[in-house]
């Protein structure tokens, strides 16, 4: 079976001092309320990465993501955080892809398959994002430009590459907007993408491989959304700053 995932992608905030206090409370949340057999992910900024590795270390619910890494092993690149840093610090999984590394920092389909590889050779599960602009979907595009960011980066992974990674569909108009896609479309793009990747591997692999829907989610519509067939869980952007709303998004399994 495959794995169900709530991820929490903090982006750039909370202080050294509140990121502990919010991982500490989802860490006793998550010990205390959650009887179901999903793998919680928090994804803190760089910095506190090995504190809340400590933190979390006695609670096999958690596991820890970075939310980048480079796509060289090491050198000379100022600020730029490797793979090997991040195992080394106890992550586990990397977001690879977000909209927000696309557009901000113009990383293209190459540069992320790279990432995917250099993050895979030193045994960190990418998380890799895909997603649509609002104007792909209004042109009803949203399948092709879908399909074809998963072949740029995904399809020339080996199929043992491709058994670690996870695959979060985040809809570019649904993040940090509060308007979330229906778990109806969440549902056929979800299916849509598995059988994209059952044609580039093989159909196991696709059925076995966790498909997360993020843009909006939050304790009122989870429930609904990890309903559907082909969503395997959320990764949480604004819900995930929130210890209580973080922990109902996981208890809605
Ligand atoms: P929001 O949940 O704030 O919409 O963000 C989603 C996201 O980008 C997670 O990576």
């Amino acid at each position: 079976m495959r794995k169900k995932i709530v991820a929490g992608n903090w982006k750039m905030n909370k202080t050294y001092e509140e990121a502990l206090s919010l991982v500490s409370e989802i860490d006793n949340m998550v010990k205390d309320e959650v009887n179901n057999d999903v793998t919680v992910i928090v994804t803190p900024p760089f910095p506190y990465l090995q504190s809340v590795s400590k933190l979390t270390q006695g609670n096999d619910k958690m596991h820890l993501a970075a939310q980048d890494v480079s796509e060289h092993e090491s050198g000379a690149y100022t600020g730029d955080i490797s793979a090997a840093m991040l195992k080394s610090v106890g992550a586990e999984y990397v977001i690879i892809g977000h909209s927000e590394r696309r557009m901000y920092h113009h990383e293209d389909a190459q540069v992320l398959y790279q990432k995917m590889k250099v993050a895979l050779k030193h045994g960190l599960k990418p998380i890799f994002c895909c997603g649509e602009p609002l104007e792909e979907r209004d042109a009803e595009r949203h399948f092709e430009y879908v399909g074809q960011q998963l072949k740029d980066s995904v399809s020339y992974l080996s199929n043992e590459e491709f058994d670690q990674i996870v695959i979060a569909y985040e809809p570019i108009w649904a993040i940090g907007t509060g308007k979330t896609a229906s778990a109806e479309q969440a549902q056929e793009m979800h299916a849509f993408i598995r059988e994209q990747l059952s044609r580039m591997f093989d159909a196991k692999a696709a059925f076995n491989c966790t498909i997360l829907y993020g843009g909006s989610c939050n304790p009122g519509n989870a429930k609904e959304i990890f309903s559907k067939e082909d969503v395997d869980g959320g990764l949480i952007g604004g819900a995930s700053l929130k210890s209580r709303d973080f922990t109902d998004i996981i208890k809605s399994f």
